[in-house]
């Protein structure tokens, strides 16, 4: 993940340590892709025909553990518009939203980057999540401005977003360069805040006890 300069974020963190991969397209085309071609087709309607009842029938158990909930619940009523859909390319940090795996403070407190899930553009510091970050922080109002503009309606939750993308490809570019945009802007922060932390005496940048040691955030 270095050559997308999220060195703060060890790429066993991610969906995928391959920069290169779309998990969500991937992990579902995988899965089609094993059952459909489990036997052979005469031609490509009949291939057609099997991928549209095998979309219909994914196993969501099979992609939630890879591509999380908020994500599944986002797709899932456009399933079949998402994988036929003839425009739109995820991105990284399309998918950092999508996915929530990314550089939201609920997030880096997860996997130990963090020292609490908190906001650093907010001085209330409230959790940051995806929604905070699309709907609600005053850091990105004008880039949500734009993105409103863009996909009008004004709903900016992730199902929204989707519906959005699948809609049309101007729409699913403005979705992406929102989130090319602000997560940008946050890795940048992120990355300055361990830099700083890394000169303090006595304080370590991150938290020790990598990933699984703090699956949940309340306190017990
Ligand atoms: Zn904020």
């Amino acid at each position: 993940m270095t050559a997308r300069g999220i060195d703060f974020i060890g790429h066993e963190d991610w969906l995928s340590s391959s920069p290169d991969l779309n998990p969500l397209d991937y992990k579902i085309w995988q899965h089609l892709e094993e059952k459909v071609c489990a036997k052979p087709r005469q031609n490509l309607e009949s291939l057609r025909a099997s991928l549209a009842k095998a979309a219909a029938e994914i196993d969501m158990n099979v992609v939630t553990p890879v591509i999380g909930h908020a994500t599944i619940a986002a797709i899932r009523p456009l399933f079949e518009e998402w994988l036929e859909r003839r425009h739109g390319v995820l991105t990284f940090r399309l998918t950092q939203v999508l996915t929530g795996h990314g550089v939201f403070g609920r997030f880096l407190y997860r996997i130990g980057r963090e020292e609490t899930a908190g906001c650093s553009h907010c001085e209330d510091r409230p959790e940051d999540t995806v929604e905070h970050t699309v709907e609600v922080c005053p850091a990105w109002a004008e880039h949500r401005r734009v993105l409103v503009a863009a996909i009008g309606g004004g709903d900016l939750s992730r199902p929204a977003l989707v519906e959005a993308m699948v809609r049309s490809e101007t729409e699913w570019d403005a979705v992406t360069t929102f989130c090319e945009a602000v997560m940008l802007a946050k890795e940048v922060v992120e990355r300055e805040k361990e830099r700083a932390a890394a000169f303090l005496p006595g304080r370590r940048g991150r938290r020790p006890g990598r990933r699984g040691l703090r699956r949940d955030p309340r306190p017990p």
